[in-house]
């Protein structure tokens, strides 16, 4: 028997306005990224789902294609209803087994949550994640009233999981002139069973501008500090431009090597790989590999960040050192630093760039090459 067939839907057609935000808040920058690339990218890692589809509102496709890049997505509707039921309505062709509702405003979505609903589906026909209430609840009708008993409360959060056949039929059913707060009362109130899972703190929804600093902190708090170190040489040329830093510098000779050679930038994509573990710049860019010959080398630097921030990672700091006899990397320093962040959209103050020399001592002594060495330092999560 094959495996179920597992979709999710991600729920991200609102205006956010009350974010404060110029831009609908499942699209504004949290940590660095998209706010609707953190859960996009869990149901995409995620073994037991097969495909993620993004329901956005009219007029957000360019939004969306900055944000995630070309991804499968539809057209939601006036109401949060009318949205789950077009991103339904669109996978009803291939009818999958099982489907994940999932709100953008609810980022940080962990596989332990994912494994919990799926899980769940097995007896049930609906899962839903939630956590116990804490909190003293009371009663206030202009004047303070009794308390009310916390048994049996919880925060519902979401991905809300469900048979697909049974939320779709859910959805079509009912009336539309019936309020439902969300699917998991919709299926409920057609017969069928939701349990309750373990919720995440992680979930908590980002409605206000405030939410934000807070969900950036927890955030925070779950990643870890690593580091990684780059090293590269290429020889000086008399034929060639010299691209150091990021920089086309005016000297008599020039680092010749497959790509523009720019040994700094090598140092640091080498240093960014290793933070994540990913091997090395030959890898990715073969020196094999003719579409490379002359290349740019700021597209590797961009690279290695890219699979940094597509892990969730965040570069804190890059350290480079020049090593050479000539030219003077002084006058040229300010400018490495404000290009090497621009390519990594840091700020300047993230970059420190260093030069020696060796005492006219070795290779870099004696003028024949120039080598760089770089440290990076991330936080990336756990794992
Ligand atoms: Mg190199």
């Amino acid at each position: 028997m094959s495996p179920p067939k597992t979709v999710a839907i991600i729920v991200a057609a609102g205006q956010g306005l009350r974010s404060g935000s110029a831009l609908p808040k499942q699209f504004a920058s949290l940590t660095g990224r998209p706010m609707l690339a953190y859960s996009h990218a869990a149901f995409s890692s995620h073994p037991g789902v097969d495909s993620a589809l993004v329901v956005i509102a009219a007029g957000q496709e360019t939004l969306l294609s900055e944000a995630l890049g070309d991804v499968p997505f539809v057209i939601g509707g006036e109401t949060r209803r009318d949205s789950v039921r077009n991103g339904l309505e669109a996978f009803a062709a291939e009818a999958p087994d099982r489907v994940l509702i999932h709100d953008a405003a609810r980022p940080f979505l962990s596989a332990a949550v994912i494994d919990r609903l799926l899980a769940a589906l097995d007896s049930d026909a609906g899962a839903i994640p939630a956590l116990p209430v804490a909190d003293t609840l009371v009663r206030h009708d202009g004047s303070l009233g009794e308390t009310v008993s916390r048994d049996h409360l919880y925060r519902v959060q979401t991905p809300q999981a469900f048979r697909f056949a049974e939320v779709v039929a859910a959805h079509r059913n009912w009336p539309a002139h019936k309020d439902a707060t969300d699917d998991a009362q919709m299926v409920a109130r057609s017969g069928y069973n939701v349990s309750i899972v373990e919720g995440d703190p992680m979930l908590e929804k980002i409605t206000h501008p405030s939410d934000f600093a807070v969900a950036e902190a927890r955030h925070a708090a779950t990643l870890r500090v690593r580091t990684a170190t780059g090293y590269d040489v290429h020889r000086l040329v008399e034929s060639e431009e010299l691209w150091l830093g990021g920089l086309l510098i005016p000297h008599d000779k020039g680092l010749s090597g497959h790509s523009d050679a720019d040994v700094a930038l090598h140092a640091i994509t080498d240093a960014l790989l290793g933070t994540i573990a990913d091997g090395d710049i030959g890898m990715h860019f073969p020196p094999s590999d003719p579409q490379w010959r002359g290349a740019n080398s700021a597209q590797f630097l961009q690279h290695a960040a890219s699979l940094i921030a597509a892990q969730g990672g965040i570069i804190d700091f890059i350290d480079l050192t020049i090593i050479c006899e000539a030219p003077k990397i002084g006058p040229h320093r300010e400018g490495m630093r404000s290009r090497i962040a621009e390519l990594l959209q840091l700020d300047p103050g993230q970059i420190s760039v260093k030069a020696t020399t060796t005492e006219r001592l070795g290779f870099t002594g004696r003028g024949e090459g120039i080598a760089a060495q770089a440290v990076a330092t991330i936080r990336i999560a756990a794992r």
